[in-house]
């Protein structure tokens, strides 16, 4: 048994598969970047035969990890297990993941398989993968809701054909500490093989309990743990990386066992994560919400500022929260920048930097002093990679409480194919005009869902975080702007979401073409 648990990183597909999650092959490969340098064990980058793009997202992340295995889920059968095989080839190491579900519920109503049916599947599953890489992991889906000597009976068939990892979901998010802890530690101890290969846990959040089931199965001897970024996954989401790694780092004394993540990185990735989708983190959320390593009662500031672990178990820059918030003005080269976004968790290539500093010298010029929030606003920006073909040419507003006067937008757009547009549009609201204006100009009409405004620092000039979830006909899109004119900011979070859907028609008219 190793002496660490390796941390199985699913963000990009059980995460990723979850409602108001998709992610474009871009964003998916900014992430599996930031999850490599995180050094989790195992990035499962999708499921190769989902769909084209799938297939190709996992080929493009396998050919640019070197550190972590880059996996590929599968069902047991030949297609799933040949698409995965040849997505996950250009992978230094690769890994297939295949699953078949073996409870009662599944195999009479789902599979209509009996269990005989369902270990020859396993079996050929597994040996066909083989074919492919060495690293094969199996899982009994609903393992949890299985019957343990027919549980039992699957994994060894399993152990048998060559699968070196054997996962154990809990799909539905049934379980409870005390009884995953006992599953652990029986098939841990009476199965056939245990000692060849390594248990893992796969917990989801339906009853809250995704991150201590994980940390039970790992008492009963689970060795390897499937989680997600920000806890995101199927339903209530999976067992959230952030607080298991932060649970076994900051109890190793209880636990006696710890992971290789590079925990500075944690709150980097986590808000990258939140800006790719749209999706905020909650300020309540334990590790990397706002509120996280903030004291606010006068007990609790009195107690910290005389010794900090009266309030504090784990020391906020070990996630990569910053905690001395030092200032940059528009005097800062280059060089500052770069380490300043270091010192936040986000590793910048020379072109990212250089197209930050445009915008941070703007910024600075804009504003007096620029936080590291601010920065983080900046970097996130860019890789959220808002870029053209529309950008705003100019844009102005008139809004107020004259009841013979609507409000009123005017907003010129240029395409990057070289027309300039105006249109103005009168509406009940002044946000209302701005987002018919753009929605009219490029032509692409939309529901708006929800529309949120944050100020990213404090301050008179603070900079403002626009984010806006919208659906068209077929999808829904999630954009984000930051400037420090809200209304900017509000234009900019919408027309993120035009460039987004034109990028996405532009992609599957090639596709189309190539038919
Ligand atoms: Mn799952």
């Amino acid at each position: 048994m190793t002496d660490r648990v390796k941390i199985f990183d699913t963000t990009l597909r059980d995460g990723e598969q979850a409602p108001g999650f998709s992610m474009s092959a871009g964003q998916k490969l900014a992430m599996a970047e930031a999850l490599e340098g995180l050094r989790v064990d195992v990035i499962e980058a999708g499921f190769a035969a989902a769909s084209p793009g799938d297939f190709e997202g996992i080929k493009a992340i396998a050919e640019m990890v070197t550190e972590a295995t880059v996996c590929s889920l599968a069902r047991c059968n030949e297609g799933d297990i040949r698409a995965s095989g040849e997505a996950i080839k250009p992978a230094r190491s690769g890994r297939i993941h295949t699953f078949i579900a073996t409870s009662p519920l599944h195999r009479e109503f789902k599979l209509k398989m009996d269990k005989d049916e369902i270990v020859r599947r396993a079996i050929a599953a597994i040996e066909l993968a083989r074919q492919y890489t060495d690293d094969v992991e199996f899982s009994c889906e609903d393992a949890i809701r299985t019957e343990r000597d027919y549980l039992k009976r699957v994994v060894e068939a399993a152990i048998q054909a060559g699968a070196s990892t054997i996962n154990i979901p809990d799909t539905v998010g049934y379980t409870t500490p005390e009884e995953i802890t006992d599953l652990f530690q029986f098939l841990t101890t009476e199965v056939e093989g245990a000692d060849d290969v390594i248990f893992s846990a796969h917990c989801h959040d339906d009853l809250g309990l995704a991150v201590a089931n994980s940390l039970a199965a790992v008492r009963g001897g689970a060795r390897q743990v499937e989680c997600a970024l920000n806890g995101i996954g199927e339903r209530a989401g999976n067992c959230a990386m952030e607080e298991v790694v932060m649970a076994l780092r900051t109890r190793r004394d209880f636990f006696g066992i710890d992971t290789r993540v590079r925990t500075e990185g944690i709150y980097g990735a986590s808000k990258l994560l939140a800006a790719i989708t749209g999706n905020a983190v909650p300020r309540n959320k334990a590790i990397v919400g706002k509120n996280a390593f903030a004291h606010e009662s006068g007990i609790h500031q009195h107690g910290v500022l005389a010794n900090r672990e009266t309030y504090e178990i784990m020391k906020p820059e070990h996630v990569g929260v910053s905690t001395d918030n030092l200032v940059l003005g528009k005097h800062s080269g280059r060089a500052a920048l770069k380490n300043r976004a270091e010192k936040l968790g986000f590793t910048l290539s020379d072109n990212q930097l250089q197209s930050i500093f445009v915008a941070f010298k703007e910024l600075a010029d804009a504003k007096k002093e620029v936080f590291d929030s601010d920065i983080e606003a900046l970097v996130l920006g860019e890789a959220v990679g808002s870029v053209g073909p529309w950008e705003i040419e100019s844009l102005y507003v008139s809004a107020g409480s004259d009841e013979h006067r609507m409000p009123k937008a005017t907003v010129a757009l240029k395409h990057k194919d070289g027309r300039t547009q105006t249109h103005v549009s009168e509406m009940a609201g002044p946000m209302n005009a701005v987002f018919d204006a753009i929605s009219r100009i490029t032509d692409t009409p939309m529901t708006l869902e929800h529309y949120a405004v944050t100020s990213v620092s404090g301050g008179e000039d603070a900079m403002a975080e626009a984010t806006v979830r919208v659906a068209t006909e077929f999808e829904t899109y999630q954009g984000r702007g930051a400037s420090t004119d809200t209304v900017l900011a509000s234009a900019r979070a919408y027309l993120d979401v035009i460039n987004r859907v034109e990028r996405r028609t532009v992609r599957q008219a090639s596709i189309a073409a190539q038919h």
